[in-house]
């Protein structure tokens, strides 16, 4: 299996080293060539949302990679890379707009909203979650919620997509890349 990992800005050589100690190989996405390279699923990391944003849309990745995700490839996304995939963004305009929630950006405020702790994800268990100036999910459907933390809904799964508010390339827990393998696997 080859993952891709968008690699215009954030911490994207941390989810590479995550996806290697499963022996996944992974190739980065800088440009819109490199598409051309055939791979079976998509990380997207965290960073700043809105730099990332502007970056897809001035190197013109903004609509492939919004078709290959909506034709259904396996992605992983991080923070920001939530931010990205989100249908509605309450305090931004969307960008890829692929995955059915409404997001609030900076939802814990801006300086203090970095912290750690653990909480369950659905079909996992406990597992260690690092938030930096995170985003959380305002509205989901319900069914799609795999993770909250105080009422807050910070993990979902819909479809092809994985999307989390917090940062599982900064601990050393590779569960949730475990789950979005087998997921890649299955399709
Ligand atoms: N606050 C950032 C944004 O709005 C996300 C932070 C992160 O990815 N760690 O894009």
């Amino acid at each position: 299996m080859k993952a891709a990992v968008l690699a215009v800005q954030g911490d994207f050589i941390e989810h590479e080293n995550m996806l290697r100690r499963l022996g996944v190989e992974t190739m980065e996405i800088r440009q819109s060539a490199d598409l051309s390279e055939p791979f079976d699923a998509l990380v997207l990391p965290g960073g700043e949302s809105t730099v990332q944003g502007k970056l897809l849309n001035e190197l013109d990745l903004m609509k492939p990679l919004h078709d290959k995700i909506a034709a259904g490839l396996p992605t992983l996304a991080t923070c920001a890379g939530l931010i990205l995939l989100a249908e509605h963004i309450e305090n931004d305009g969307s960008y890829l707009g692929t995955l059915p929630v409404t997001v609030r950006r900076n939802a814990y405020g801006r300086q203090l909203g970095s912290f750690y702790t653990e909480s369950q994800w659905q079909g996992i268990g406990k597992i260690p979650m690092t938030f930096i100036r995170a985003p959380f999910i305002t509205a989901a459907d319900p069914t799609i919620v795999r993770a909250t933390v105080d009422d807050h809904i910070v993990g979902v799964t819909y479809r092809n997509q994985i999307a989390l508010s917090f940062h599982p390339e900064l601990n050393d827990d590779l569960r949730i890349y475990e789950q979005f393998i087998k997921m890649a696997d299955r399709n």
